[in-house]
């Protein structure tokens, strides 16, 4: 086993990070309207499920992205549940996605009653790897009136769940061909990629319908907030009515005509997200910024390398990415050690999926070879937009 020379390693970070503070993973910006915006809708008493700034925040969300109709609700979380119901994803369906993942996306295919099936990920996006997807789904899959079954559980393989890791759009139309060719759905976990373009055109605007999030520690906060997209105007419809309990559109009459879901983005909280909308391009100028200085500043520091978009992409960079070389793997956790001990907060990966006890029983890949080796040597390094 090689090791990383940590000296060199808090050295190239202190050049960026030079204050004697704590530098936390990703903290939010609010220099804009935030304040005025939330006041206006306190003093409307409009802070609950209906006002102008979520119909604002859709619309100012719809043009950035590029996607017809954008339906905000009340955490990433549930935008995926209702994109992954909306996907036709139902009980004892499978649905394909990364093991290199946030445990968001496959608790999301488990509250469709569906199975995660885990594939592997590739070291040039970090993200679900298209070539071994197809390989792999050419081995298992047997073809039944037009739909792709999995020939050894016998289960409906309904949809694919790319995941846009850290930011870096996985290579979609590479993608999209695969799940053409197998008639699975394309359903976006971009989450992580508000900000992020592949060839050009925004993440989240590829698949049938895409989950953003606004969390906390996301490129721009709701506080907690997420939202559904889709071109589908029909899907879009669907998305408002299933996360407004399905009631029927009446003056007094209280009537739901299916089980829905209170998943309604309140008010308030979308009133922060539209003055973080307008701040959302000088974000990311600062977060790509950021990433060349870090990107500069490792440079030649042998067996470490500052992970970068790929070249079909432009990346938003919402969490910065150290890899070790293949061999360093046990420099991980002394880097780990002595940046969260000089308060420079660094993180792993998160634990695979496959390896959690809640979801090691479901089917998967055999060979993850890669998503394992890049969880033994990624870092995850301080990434907020101000850093720059
Ligand atoms: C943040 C995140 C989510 C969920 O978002 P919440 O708003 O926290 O529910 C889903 N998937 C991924 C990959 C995420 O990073």
């Amino acid at each position: 086993m090689k090791e990383v020379d940590i000296d060199q390693i808090m050295k190239a970070l202190k050049v960026v990070l030079s204050e004697s503070k704590r530098y936390n993973l990703h903290e939010p910006l609010f220099q804009g309207n935030e304040i005025s915006y939330v006041k206006e809708c306190i003093d409307s008493t409009w802070v609950s499920s209906v006002g102008k700034f979520v119909d604002q925040f859709e619309e100012m969300l719809a043009e950035y992205t590029g996607v017809r109709k954008v339906v905000s609700v009340v955490n990433g979380t549930a935008a995926l549940h209702i994109s992954l119901i909306l996907a036709g994803v139902t009980t004892d369906d499978e649905v394909l996605m990364p093991t290199l993942t946030f445990v968001a996306t496959a608790n999301a295919v488990n509250y469709c009653n569906a199975v995660p099936h885990f594939v592997d990920s590739c070291e040039t996006t970090l993200g679900l790897d298209p070539i071994k997807l197809r390989s792999y789904l050419k081995d298992i899959v047997e073809t039944r009136s037009g739909a792709s079954f999995n020939k050894y559980s016998g289960r409906k393989i309904q949809a694919v769940l790319p995941m846009h890791t850290f930011g870096h759009p996985v290579d979609l139309d590479l993608l999209l061909e695969v799940c053409n060719e197998f008639n699975l759905v394309l359903v976006e976990d971009a989450a992580e990629s508000l900000g992020s373009y592949y060839k050009g055109r925004h993440t989240g605007n590829h698949g049938v319908i895409s989950a953003l999030s606004f969390n906390g520690n996301k490129i721009i906060t709701t506080g907690g907030g997420g939202a559904i997209l889709t071109n589908d105007e029909v899907l879009g419809k669907k998305a408002k009515h299933l996360t407004t309990t399905a009631r029927v559109a009446h003056k007094w009459s209280f009537v739901h005509d299916q089980v829905g879901y209170n998943y309604r983005l309140p008010n308030l909280n979308a009133a922060l997200g539209c003055a973080q909308m307008e701040k959302l391009p000088e974000l990311l100028s600062r977060k790509r910024l950021l990433a060349e200085k870090y990107f500069q500043v490792f440079k030649g520091i042998s067996g470490v390398n500052f992970f970068r978009e790929p070249e079909f992409a432009q990346s938003n960079y919402w969490l910065n990415v150290l890899l070790l070389e293949k061999g360093f793997e046990s420099s991980r956790d002394l880097v780990l050690e002595a940046t969260n001990r000089a308060d420079i907060m660094t993180r792993p990966a998160w634990r695979l999926m496959h390896e959690l006890d809640i979801y090691k029983n479901c089917p998967r890949m055999d060979d993850l070879s890669s998503s394992i080796s890049i969880e033994q040597r990624l870092i995850n390094i301080p990434s907020s937009s101000f850093l720059s």
